[in-house]
């Protein structure tokens, strides 16, 4: 897929005669840090204690919904257990506990320049996350300080995770542009599916073992192999989206 390709696919299906890009809104696991292994394995570690089977991958899968709906989904289906809110936030407390204790994750390598290329493209950057892992979120400004303003969503300002475009569409509320007026940055299949629903040009990264073709088949307009990837071919993007017309 060439960036013209996918940005006149993404023109065809939206009815936009031409892209005019304000923001860039980021998700977080797996693209600001290389967080997910550490969260798969928090999360299995939070099920087996609790007697409910699962395997690793399948945290994969479900990234980006809240801490909540994952918990709720979990007990309800292995343990045919309904969890309340308050339990679920207890639960969640723990699993981030277990999380911190696997040590610090590192930032994400070539976040930083695409970050950069996106600053010098005039283009502000939001964080758009379900993630209410405050050892994480703490870490934003002293990793990528001067990158993201005080627009930011978390899990705290979300009531449904991705793939709802709740998210997204508030990310783009927030830096008071129009959702078509924004880029999304996403790693998860659920995530690339609620950026593509808010009606975001929605990219692709493959920073962990899905596949390229599931991040496609969520939505996502193109996808890059890493971060690394995303910050050599943006500002082709870039240049490419301000030349776009349908
Ligand atoms: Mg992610």
């Amino acid at each position: 897929m060439t960036e013209q390709n996918a940005i006149a696919g993404y023109l065809k299906t939206t009815g936009n005669k031409s892209l005019d890009i304000k923001a860039a809104l980021i998700d977080n696991d797996g693209v600001l840090f290389d967080s997910m292994k550490n969260h798969t394995r928090a999360w299995v570690k939070l099920m087996k204690k609790n007697g409910i089977k699962c395997t690793r991958d399948e945290f994969y899968l479900y990234e980006g919904m809240t801490g909540s709906e994952i918990i709720k989904k979990k007990f309800k289906e292995g343990a045919g257990k309904v969890i309340t809110d308050a339990e679920a936030v207890a639960l969640y407390g723990v699993k981030g506990r277990y999380f911190t204790e696997l040590g610090e994750v590192p930032a994400m390598p070539g976040t930083m320049a695409t970050l950069e290329a996106l600053k010098a493209a005039n283009i502000e950057r939001v964080l758009v996350t379900g993630s209410m892992q405050q050892s994480l979120l703490d870490r934003i400004d002293t990793e990528y300080p001067g990158m993201f303003g005080e627009h930011r969503v978390t899990g705290h300002d979300v009531r449904r995770g991705k793939p709802s475009p709740e998210p997204y569409l508030k990310g783009a509320l927030k830096a008071g542009v129009q959702p078509n007026q924004c880029i999304v940055i996403e790693n998860a299949p659920l995530g690339v599916q609620a950026g593509h629903a808010a009606g975001c040009f929605t990219i692709g990264v493959t920073t962990g073992p899905i596949p390229e073709k599931d991040l496609y088949k969520a939505g996502a307009d193109i996808v890059y192999p890493s971060m690394e990837a995303l910050a050599q071919a943006l500002p082709a993007l870039i240049e490419a989206i301000k030349q776009a017309k349908a």
